[in-house]
């Protein structure tokens, strides 16, 4: 067999409606650069037929591999099981909703041909409800403040690596994977351009309001303890002002013999440490969830089937 210069890693949740145009739309981009290519598409269980139209994709076009898991694993998973199956000399993350336009495929590959290890596809944000913007804007923003990578706004992962970098990738065996974080981590030279944010061609996103927060705290927790030392610097700073505040009410008794009433003050104090307390329980708890989480080594997804496997499990497939 040739080797393969291209793999295209395409995770796919619930697509059916997009991935024959999808697929075309690739093949047209890829055709043209007369490069060896494959596309490794990941179906993250899906419940929709993705698979199906896959497996046939893949019995018809050698070019076309498959992996399909035993249920939703989510994103971070599909991605790590194409990055897995690509044999490419440069991978090409992208997503199947035509929201990654392939056009720019040709381009990445021109800057990986220029020594680019990574090179970003980075969105803009037109066409987005302007809530969305500004809580976007800002989580960036925290983020850079708090984070030991650096992520980017709008760079997504719509993304070339290079086979080392790609080797890279892989060798971060942690089951809680961020990958913002990751590809930021490996380093090497970066090369990125902006397109033009466009919607989905069909079907809905996977992210609702509550998934897009606790992806957020996901990337604020699992690339940095700084939140454990933001909660040991505010316990610093109310100890140190609570002794302020004794003193303040001893030299007041001793000096005026004012007696001291202090209800509100007291319960005041009482509920407001107690809410910081237990926030601070809570971040500690985070992160003694992950330690549990990461201890139990668990493989990241379950695989139903691949095109090579195809056949081999008829008897137990609808
Ligand atoms: N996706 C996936 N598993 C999931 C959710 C999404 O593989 O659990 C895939 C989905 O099929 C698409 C890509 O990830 O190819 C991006 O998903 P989506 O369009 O829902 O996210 P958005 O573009 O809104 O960020
Ligand atoms: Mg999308």
């Amino acid at each position: 067999m040739t080797a393969v210069q291209v793999s295209i890693v395409v995770p796919c949740f619930n697509e059916h409606e997009v991935i024959g145009a999808f697929h075309s739309a690739l093949l047209a981009a890829l055709e043209p650069t007369r490069q060896t290519f494959e596309i490794c598409y990941v179906d993250d269980g899906s419940g929709d037929g993705t698979r199906l139209r896959l497996a046939e994709l893949a019995a018809g076009d050698p070019r076309v591999r498959f992996t399909s898991f035993s249920r939703n694993f989510g994103k971070e998973a599909a991605m790590l099981a194409g990055l897995r199956m690509s044999r490419g000399d440069a991978v090409v993350l992208m997503d199947a909703d035509l929201q990654h336009p392939p056009e720019l495929v040709p381009r990445m590959l021109e800057l990986h041909r220029r020594g680019y290890d990574q090179v970003v596809a980075q969105r803009d944000r037109a066409g987005e409800g302007a809530v969305r913007r500004a809580l976007s804007l800002a989580y960036y923003r925290l983020v850079r403040r708090c984070m030991e990578v650096q992520v980017v706004d709008g760079a997504g992962d719509f993304r070339l690596l290079s086979r080392r970098a790609v080797a890279g990738v892989l060798s971060l065996p942690e089951s809680n994977r961020f990958s913002k974080g990751i590809f930021s981590w490996i380093g090497f030279d970066t090369a990125s351009f902006t397109y033009r944010n466009v919607q989905r061609a069909a079907g809905q996103s996977k992210w609702g309001g509550k998934n897009l927060l606790n992806y957020g705290i996901d990337g604020l927790l699992s690339f940095n303890s700084r939140p454990l030392r933001l909660a040991i610097h505010t316990g610093l700073c109310l100890f140190l002002s609570a002794l302020g505040y004794a003193l303040w009410i001893i030299a007041n008794v001793a000096w005026n013999g004012v007696d001291a009433p202090g209800y509100t003050t007291l319960m005041t104090a009482i509920v407001a440490l107690s809410g910081i307390q237990l926030a601070t329980l809570g971040i500690v708890g985070e992160y003694v969830g992950r330690i549990y989480h990461e201890a139990k080594r668990r493989p990241h997804y379950v695989v139903r089937e691949t095109d090579e496997s195809r056949g081999r499990y008829e008897h137990l497939s609808k």
